[in-house]
């Protein structure tokens, strides 16, 4: 037996035992008549301890020992005369009797400790280290409880999980599709899934009722920060449901994920029109843990001789409430700097500064007397002690900029905070997005979404004008600003299905070689139906008030898609490439 206790086991109670633990060396300090190891498993970190005067043998043979090398030591718990009360084990300690090395380690590249001094780099290429840290345990093992209940809840609603394949057809659709070719289809490639999309709806054809699956999903999209190129879903489907009865069921899964896992009973789950988000906080997917709702001016800031303001389609702003005192006009030129920066790229930032002395100070006095600030200020309900920030521009463009200084306000004013928690549904999404540059309409969420009920006489009749304006049965779960996943009622008719594809640019001859499969079940009895899929490692990192989805994910891929620790993606070699009939034309 390698041992009878894991390295967290042992309390003051089991003073006296005689156990043998097996574990990794964390640390150990020679104090000349003492040695103690502390030895590290999943569980926790016991300490031994090794006596020179009782058994010099041993002692010598414990001061040998490094860093990370794996351990077998038997003993005795007893009593520690210091304890340490940031340990569950602290109390005692092991007078070790035997002691066996079962492996040397070579000296790690970095600290294996909660704060560590390897950059990400040698981190990601030493993963298997950088795992046996305690805080990125945690979250591996934080990330399995969430699947563990995520299925039993899900089950327990009657779901079922279907594996879906991996090998699938590739769709012009959504993201770019990673590829495989076939060896014994020579000429011909199979994509990996960017998510199990058909394979779920035609489980419904096939009288499923409710599927989920936590699955892989692949998109070859250019890496931006905290994209992965692989990640996993919490995919479902429903069958004879509305909107209503999908948000009930998962509004039910996270309460569900937050109290068992956190402890934390959410509140209310409000719900957002798209075009409020849009129009109110810049964003698609606001963050509501604190106000600073827009308002726009036009009709304020127009006509006074400000010509930036007088060309421009949209003037709108934020009030930060209460911060006058502590902002100073550094900070201000500051935030001025901040929006021209090259990734928000505007052209400036306005600000009226209402002092709690009752002055006014703005960078347009100029062009606005004291009065029309005023009518600003109450246009926003500002008080004394606020400050105004105002944006211009094209609308679109002059919206997303003010979303992020918000964000990077509500950053700086320590007003998002990472222990509270506020969900949102964003609902009625346009259903078609119309592009300038290729000239063609783009399925918002996914060709297959419904347009609302209302909508579709105008979809099926109506002209190219109408079609920007159809509002889809599409929904998506947002909390604290970040989208945690998304989904909508399906279209379940031919003849409306149809109509999407060639509104979408697809011949009749397209849509059925790409999607004949699922059109052509739709002909055999499609019950009405829709679904969702959240995204389960920014799941995990948002109910740990964290960042990076990366840090979720046991083995994951750098910002530029390349797995460092096994060296992926790589160059194979010309007989493999040979039995795929491919050949190779690089061009650099
Ligand atoms: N397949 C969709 C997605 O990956 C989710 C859904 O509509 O259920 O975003």
């Amino acid at each position: 037996m390698y041992r009878t206790h894991h390295c967290g086991a042992l309390r003051l109670e089991d003073a006296g035992k005689e156990i043998t633990l097996a574990g990794w060396v964390d640390i150990s300090r020679n104090l000349g008549g003492m040695t103690f190891i502390d030895l590290r498993d999943r569980f926790g970190i016991t300490q031994l301890a090794f006596n020179m005067e009782e058994n010099a043998d041993l002692c010598n043979q414990a001061r040998k020992v490094g860093r990370e090398w794996v351990l077998q030591a038997t003993g005795v718990v007893r009593e520690r005369s210091s304890k340490n009360a940031n340990r569950p084990t602290g109390d005692v300690e092991i007078s070790v009797t035997a002691l066996e090395v079962l492996n040397s380690s070579k000296v790690p590249p970095f600290t294996i400790q909660d704060e560590t001094d390897g950059g990400d780099d040698i981190r990601m290429k030493f993963r298997y280290l950088d795992l046996r840290r305690n805080p990125v345990q945690q979250n591996i093992l934080f990330r399995h409880k969430l699947a563990m209940e995520t299925r039993k809840y899900l089950s327990d609603a009657e779901f079922i999980e279907v594996e879906t394949p991996v090998l699938i057809k590739s769709t012009p659709e959504g993201a770019r599709d990673f590829v495989v070719p076939s060896r014994i289809n020579a000429g011909q490639f199979y994509a990996l899934p960017q998510s199990p999309q058909t394979f779920k709806q035609l489980l419904m054809v096939s009288g499923f009722d409710r599927y989920f699956q936590i699955v892989k999903c692949f998109r070859d999209e250019d890496l931006r920060a905290d994209r992965q190129p692989e990640f996993t879903q919490i995919d479902c489907e429903m069958s004879f449901v509305h909107q209503e009865d999908i948000l009930n069921t998962f509004e039910g899964l996270t309460r569900h994920l937050f109290q068992t896992l956190k402890g934390i009973e959410l509140r209310d789950f409000p719900r957002m029109q798209y075009d409020d988000a849009v129009r109110l906080y810049g964003s698609d997917k606001p963050d509501l843990r604190f106000g600073m709702q827009f308002k726009e001016l036009n009709h304020l800031a127009k006509g006074k001789d400000f010509a930036i303001f007088d060309h421009a389609e949209l003037i709108v702003g934020v009030c930060a409430d209460g911060i006058a005192d502590q902002f100073s006009n550094k900070d201000l030129n500051e935030m001025t700097e901040w929006v021209k920066r090259p990734q928000i790229g505007a052209g400036g930032l306005v600000y009226v500064r209402f002092n709690t002395d009752g002055s006014i100070k703005s960078s347009i006095g100029k062009f606005f007397s004291d009065e029309d600030l005023q009518q600003w200020a109450a246009e926003f309900g500002a008080k004394a002690g606020d400050i105004l920030f105002i944006m211009s521009g094209e609308t679109d463009k002059v919206r997303k900029q003010l979303s992020e200084l918000r964000l990077e306000l509500g950053n700086r004013l320590g007003l998002r905070k990472s222990d509270e928690f506020k969900p949102l549904w964003v609902l009625d999404f346009p259903l078609l997005e119309w592009d300038e540059t290729t000239e063609r309409f783009y399925a918002m969420h996914h060709p297959f979404t419904s347009p609302k009920k209302a909508d579709i006489p105008r979809m099926l009749n109506g002209d190219h004008e109408t079609m920007k304006s159809l509002r889809a049965d599409a929904y998506d779960l947002v909390i604290n600003g970040v989208e945690i996943g998304g989904g909508s009622i399906r279209i379940h008719d031919r003849e409306l299905q149809s109509k999407n594809f060639k509104l979408l640019g697809f011949t009749p001859e397209k849509a059925e070689d790409q999607f004949g499969f699922l059109v052509g079940a739709f002909e055999y009895g499609a019950p009405p139906h829709g679904g969702i899929a959240f995204g389960l490692d920014r799941l995990c990192a948002v109910l740990n008030g964290q960042n990076s989805i990366r840090d979720f994910i046991a083995f994951p891929k750098n910002n530029m898609g390349r797995d460092t620790m096994i060296d992926a993606p790589s160059a194979i070699d010309d007989v493999q490439l040979n039995e795929l009939s491919i050949q190779l034309d690089i061009k650099k």
